[in-house]
């Protein structure tokens, strides 16, 4: 499975995961690993229910004051010689950066993570320019090698195992490498070192950009976006227009919650503080500085009550971890850049043809695990049975689906039609029933039974079990000599006392 494709439906595309035994299994095995972490850091921070209602607050406050912080930030990275950039799609980041690299004839491009470039496709921008473009990340630049998109928003290539690695590591090296992780890591290090020196522009992400003082937030575990940002003379930094945070108060909040509920790491190893490009006495960092904030679909959130809260995620991923649907299908199945509980809601909010990615919410279960997982509580399954329910108001959901609603929400609207539903329900599925299942493949019990199998109706429903019980007993009664009865009653009135006492 090479990632994004958005041309299969979420059916084939969880179908292909599904039949997967190695990403099941290394997917299950590192998100355990990631919730197990992330769960022991929380427990040992002791108070973590007031540091997460913190984040919410902040986040709450920033997201609603957007407009003030924006400019503020903006105006603060200007005056420390940056410049801003404000891009209102994909394509306009996109051009903007374009822009940049044939002022500076820019030939080369080093990246470091950054899940907004990968929103805008700027690889593929670049690479059809005639730009060669390295990602840095290792996880990142193992999914280059292979073509594909990350699998996850902090473990890139989660998906992949060592002797994959190496298969991917040989060709570039033209000669076989072992499948050995010190090998692999010291081969991808020699060969990006070479990268960075090389590279014109250093291209990142943004973490956090800091309103008060114009500041660009980076964290990293692998010292790369350390080079990035300050080997090559031009840097360009692409940012979601949500991650603003009003100060460098606020921020210890943040890096408080962000490492501890990504990997359970209490800091982060590197974390990069970028205030404009090098002044005189600095020893590095670029001579330029762009910073291109992209809405993409953003703004559109601000204001609604029912999603605007999304704009509040710090993309840790937990809420990754914790979903029993991720953990079994992966990343790719969700078809865009995001996955996850936060990519299902994401992925049909921020993009425009709705049409195609609706039904990407449907995978969850709605069970909440990713609210109690997310560091600044953002109540993904309220979200997504609305994105659900907007389907169903506009219109976007299948003939089939539609019908069996309706005929549902006719069969339960009253106890007559219910029990006449069941009855025809029995009779209808008999010549389907094998040992008490329904095991056919056929019609809407196709995608149920390729995974299990459908239970049959039950003969009697526990309504009419318990009325067929009541009468038994009510027979019991009438055949019981009169003494027993009246000892039987007197027993059941002491119990009666008793309980309301
Ligand atoms: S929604 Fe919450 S848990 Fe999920 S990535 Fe965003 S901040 Fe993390």
């Amino acid at each position: 499975m090479s990632g994004h494709n958005p041309t299969s439906t979420l059916a084939e595309r969880v179908r292909i995961a599904l039949n997967n035994d190695f990403l099941r299994n290394a997917v299950r095995f590192t998100t355990e690993r990631l919730r197990t972490n992330k769960q022991a850091a929380a427990e040992q921070i002791g108070n973590w229910e007031e540091w997460r209602e913190r984040g919410r607050q902040i986040r709450l406050h920033t997201i609603a004051h957007l407009d003030y912080y924006l400019a503020q930030f903006a105006e603060n990275l200007r005056r420390a010689g940056g410049y801003v950039h404000f891009a209102s799609t994909a394509e306009e980041a996109v051009a903007i950066t374009l822009q940049i690299m044939a002022a500076k004839q820019a030939k080369s491009v080093v990246k470091s993570k950054s899940m907004v470039s990968e929103e805008v496709h700027i690889n593929q921008a670049l690479e059809e320019q005639g730009i060669e473009t390295v990602e840095t990340d290792l996880g990142e630049y193992i999914i280059q090698l292979a073509g594909e998109t990350p699998s996850h928003i902090i473990i890139p290539a989660i998906h992949k195992n060592k002797a994959q690695v190496a298969e991917l590591f040989s060709e570039v090296a033209g000669e076989p490498l072992p499948a050995d992780t010190a090998v692999l890591a010291a081969f991808a290090r020699s060969k990006l070192r070479g990268k960075f020196l090389e590279a014109d522009i250093g291209m990142t992400g943004c973490n956090f950009a800091i309103a008060e003082s114009g500041s660009i937030v980076l964290f990293s575990n692998e010292g790369n976006a350390r080079m990035v940002s300050t080997v090559p003379r031009t840097q360009i930094t692409m940012m979601g227009m949500e991650r603003i945070l009003p100060s460098w108060e606020d921020l210890e909040v943040m890096a408080t919650l962000l490492p501890r509920s990504a990997t359970g790491q209490k800091l982060t190893v590197y974390m990069s503080a970028i205030n404009g490009p090098r002044r005189t006495a600095d020893g590095d960092g670029p001579d330029e500085l762009h910073v291109i904030i992209i809405d993409n679909g953003r703004s559109r959130q601000l204001g609604d009550p029912e999603f605007q809260e999304v704009l509040n995620c710090i993309r840790c991923g937990a809420c990754l971890n914790a979903c029993p649907v991720y953990r079994h299908i992966g990343g790719h199945a969700y078809g865009w850049v995001y996955s996850g509980p936060i990519g299902a809601v994401l992925t049909p909010v921020l993009n425009e043809e709705k049409e195609k990615w609706a039904e990407v919410a449907n995978a969850s279960t709605l069970c909440g695990a990713c609210y109690e997982a997310c560091p600044v509580k953002i109540p993904l399954h309220d979200m997504l049975v609305y994105i659900r329910r907007r389907n169903v108001e506009e219109g976007r959901t299948k003939r089939t689906e539609r019908l069996g609603m309706k005929t549902y929400k006719v069969a339960v609207s009253s106890h007559r039609f219910y029990q006449l539903a069941l009855k025809l329900g029995r009779i209808g599925q008999k010549p389907l029933v094998r040992d008490g299942q329904i095991p056919t493949r056929l019609g809407p019990l196709k995608g149920w039974n390729n995974v299990r199998t459908a239970p049959a109706l039950a003969e009697r429903s526990f309504r009419e079990s318990w009325q067929a019980l009541e009468r038994e007993l009510q027979q019991e009664m009438a055949e019981m000599s009169p003494q027993v009865k009246a000892r039987l009653e007197e027993l059941a009135g002491k119990r009666g006392d008793r309980h309301e006492q």
